[in-house]
């Protein structure tokens, strides 16, 4: 049975794609078998992989809809033991679509359900917003990650997304938890990123991952070559970084 965990934070650029990429491609480097769903109608996560949405005949848009066998769209990514279900901006327009379908809430639970013996781990790319996809994907999962940009208003607008989770948790997804909370963009040359991270371990204490994110170039530029950084420059500090994270995610997802 798949764990399925959503990465959300309904802030705008915090690192919830390169975080969905990174800890997919070393889970997946780690043998397990990894789907990535990309739920957000920015389509990050899948341009971010190299695929390219204009010759996408499917996508999350259709499955969303019922309209696409979510089996259809899963395609391979150029890594082992890595799959995704890419989507397309017109997931933004079947949003509206889905607020008047029966069953709403548990649209992408149900497709998952579907296929969840044939992997180890679903990780869910989500929208920056409290919206129905993102509710779809606090629905779906065992676990939520949170990364946190330290950068000042970190913490802005997180009691209103652990509101959310609450809701979901008591209304329709009892085991929700929150896995842990990620550091992104951590600049270890300003005081500012060291404040931050003071302010959100005192806020989040135990769920902080160790391991912290850096800002790092090498980071930044993966996408553009369609690779996550581990793939582009193993040897780069995100690259570390997101490897000691993904180690951390198995053990506290085997506890
Ligand atoms: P959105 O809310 O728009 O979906 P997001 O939360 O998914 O954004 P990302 O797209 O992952 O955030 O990251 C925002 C930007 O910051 C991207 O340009 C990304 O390449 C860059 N970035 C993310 N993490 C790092 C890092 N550790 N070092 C340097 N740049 C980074
Ligand atoms: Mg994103």
């Amino acid at each position: 049975m798949a764990k399925v965990i959503c990465i959300t934070n309904q802030k705008g650029g915090v690192g919830k794609t390169t975080t969905s990429v990174n800890l997919s491609y070393f889970l997946a480097k780690d043998k397990h078998r990894v789907l990535l769903v990309d739920l957000d109608p920015q389509g990050n996560a899948s341009s971010g992989l190299g695929v390219d949405k204009s010759t996408l005949t499917a996508s999350m848009t259709e499955v969303m809809l019922g309209a696409a066998k979510f089996e259809e769209v899963i395609q391979p990514t150029a890594f082992k033991n890595f799959e995704i279900a890419p989507t397309t901006p017109q997931l933004a327009n079947a949003e509206v679509e889905m607020a008047g379908m029966k069953g709403k809430f548990s649209l992408l639970k149900n497709v998952i359900n579907g296929v969840a013996d044939e992997y180890d781990y679903v990780i869910i790319d989500s929208p920056p917003s409290l919206s129905l996809l993102t509710v779809n994907g606090m629905i779906a999962a065992d676990y939520l990650i949170l990364p946190v940009q330290t950068e000042f208003y970190a913490l802005e607008g997180v009691a209103q997304l652990l509101e959310s989770m609450a809701t979901v948790k008591k209304a329709m997804n009892p085991n929700l938890r929150l896995l842990g909370v990620l550091a992104t963009m951590y600049d270890r040359r300003t005081s500012l990123s060291a404040e931050v991270l003071a302010e959100v371990k005192k806020y989040f204490k135990d769920k902080v991952f160790r391991a912290t994110i850096p800002r790092n170039v090498r980071v930044a530029e993966a996408p553009s070559h369609g690779v996550p950084v581990g793939a582009y420059d193993k040897f780069s500090k995100g690259a570390k970084a997101y490897k000691d994270f993904a180690r951390e995610v198995e053990e506290r997802t085997s506890e």
